[in-house]
């Protein structure tokens, strides 16, 4: 089986079994957005605790890029601190699942989740910094992943 023949299981696999579905009732911060263009609607649900995201979840629906994609932010994001989560990039994602050269209108089916992710920290640091500078960095790292 060639690389590319792995990673398209791969995402069929996480897209009829996406990981960390679901919703957090109690959850510390939410966010939701969606991509027009192909129908992709992402909500990621946090619980954080000292600093860390303790718990995340995804529900939505999504193409087979966006739930993979997904999924793999999840298990990437949960167990880490928010400087950690700050610094995760778009490759971080992409070369999990193979999709480094993905064509330009499937990169935001892929990185949805990351700008959900990145907004639902926004919002949540917002809420709990008073340090608007970083605060701006962040959106606009937000605002710059595609
Ligand atoms: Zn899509």
């Amino acid at each position: 089986m060639s690389n590319a023949d792995i990673y398209h299981e791969m995402i069929v696999d996480y897209s009829r079994n996406p990981v960390n579905y679901g919703k957090i009732e109690d959850h510390d911060v939410t966010f939701h957005d969606s991509n027009p263009l192909c129908g992709d609607s992402i909500d990621i649900d946090l619980k954080i605790a000292d600093n860390k995201v303790t718990d995340i979840k995804f529900h939505g629906k999504g193409c087979a890029i966006c739930m993979a994609c997904s999924s793999v932010l999840t298990e990437i994001t949960k167990g880490k601190n928010l400087e950690e989560v700050r610094k995760i990039e778009k490759n971080d994602i992409l070369s999990e699942l193979g999709l480094e050269h993905l064509q330009a209108v499937r990169i935001k089916c892929a990185l949805l989740s990351l700008k959900v992710l990145k907004s639902a920290l926004y919002t949540y640091l917002a809420d709990h910094l008073d340090d608007s500078q970083d605060i701006d960095k962040l959106k606009e790292d937000a605002a710059s992943l595609y």
